[in-house]
């Protein structure tokens, strides 16, 4: 093919999301919320004025925007609104890397990381997390073009807390930018979004998808400085001008503003984590403590992961296994609902009878 047009055309492997199965299966693969959206963001869609879809929507978010930052408490200027936080990111990436000092970012983490640097031929290196999966500052410590941490991480679902993330940010004051993903800190203690007034190079990047029940929706945003926030709107300018569709931004601004539902899905999911992560501990699984809506589950040899994962998938229980180093022995278990933490754990205990 040398020589050749296809030569040029793109070829680096892009990211695998874990597989849609035909309904009637219980799905615990991609960390979706197993509770549908609130009665209000339903309620919104039945009340959408479909005359409205002939404008554009809001090239900032408009309404959305608004909401996400009075939430928050901070200025419109400091959200930037995208297309699920999965845009945001890109763009981000896009927007504050790309110098001659690498990103840094965990070995294990979100495995889209690497894929948009290679996509932006962005310089990147990553730190190895422990033999516990837990990561070192110091490991951070060190000349770099920014650095990317998935708070709490995935697929390990640990959460390092506060106290890492202020060390990091002390580190790297004045240097380059710091993007804190946070797609699962609705289910966990800590958020670094009140940092961003503070720290203006933190970019703390958000998701409606699993928090809110919304990942149809692909609504996602970013709380910064408003420099940073300029920068990306700058970057989606050159690429495509509109965030989210009408449709989801008036579902968002729903969700978004119901509290009381959300609140008591995500305690709900919180009380099935730790129930779940107790009862596999019991079968002799090594969980580390879990801070978002899914476990991540040793089984003691790949051998052992690779055999579990068939035997749920052929019982009609998808869990996501990755072929990776470091991780290829262990299953990442999305939190279901009760009952279907039952079939999944009914399933598991007739492979442990084996
Ligand atoms: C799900 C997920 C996202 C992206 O979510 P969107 O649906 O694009 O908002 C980002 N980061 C991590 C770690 C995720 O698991």
């Amino acid at each position: 093919m040398k020589n050749s047009y296809l030569s040029a055309l793109y070829s680096e492997e892009p990211y695998v999301s874990g597989e849609q199965p035909a309904p009637g299966v219980v799905k615990l693969n991609t960390n979706e919320n197993p509770y549908p959206p609130a009665p209000s963001v339903i309620r919104a869609l039945a009340d959408f004025d479909g005359r409205a879809l002939r404008l554009y929507p809001k090239q900032d978010g408009g309404a959305l925007r608004e909401t996400i930052a009075e939430l928050h408490g901070v200025a419109a200027r400091n959200v930037f609104v995208g297309n699920g936080s999965d845009e945001v990111l890109a763009l981000a990436f896009r927007a504050c890397f790309g110098g001659n000092d690498p990103v840094l970012f965990p070995d294990v983490t979100y495995t889209f990381f690497p894929v948009w640097c290679k996509f932006f031929k962005i310089l990147y290196e990553t730190v190895p997390v422990n033999e516990d999966f837990h990561l070192a500052c110091e490991d951070f410590e060190r000349p770099n073009g920014g650095i990317v941490l998935c708070e709490p991480n995935a697929p390990t679902s640990i959460a390092e807390g506060e106290a890492f993330v202020d060390e990091i940010l002390n580190y790297n004051a004045g240097r380059s930018v710091v993007i804190i993903d946070e797609a699962y800190a609705d289910f966990s203690d800590f958020s670094a979004v009140s940092k961003t007034a503070a720290v203006p190079n933190l970019l703390v990047t958000r998701s409606l998808s699993k928090g809110y029940s919304l990942a149809g929706g692909r609504i996602g945003y970013a709380v910064g400085d408003a420099r940073l926030i300029d920068a990306l709107t700058a970057a989606k300018d050159s690429f495509n001008s509109y965030p989210v569709d009408s449709v989801n931004a008036a579902l968002g601004v729903a969700a978004l503003t119901d509290d009381e539902y959300y609140t008591f899905v995500i305690d709900k999911i919180r009380e099935t984590r730790g129930k779940t992560a107790e009862r596999l501990r019991e079968h002799g699984f090594d969980v580390p403590e879990p801070s978002g809506n899914f476990v991540f589950a040793g089984c003691g040899s790949v051998e052992r992961a690779q055999a579990i994962y068939a035997y749920l998938v052929e019982g009609g229980v998808y869990v996501r296994y990755f072929d990776r180093p470091k991780i290829d022995n262990r299953l990442r278990i999305s939190i279901g609902k009760p009952e279907e933490m039952d079939v999944f754990f009914a399933r598991l205990e007739d492979y442990l009878a084996l």
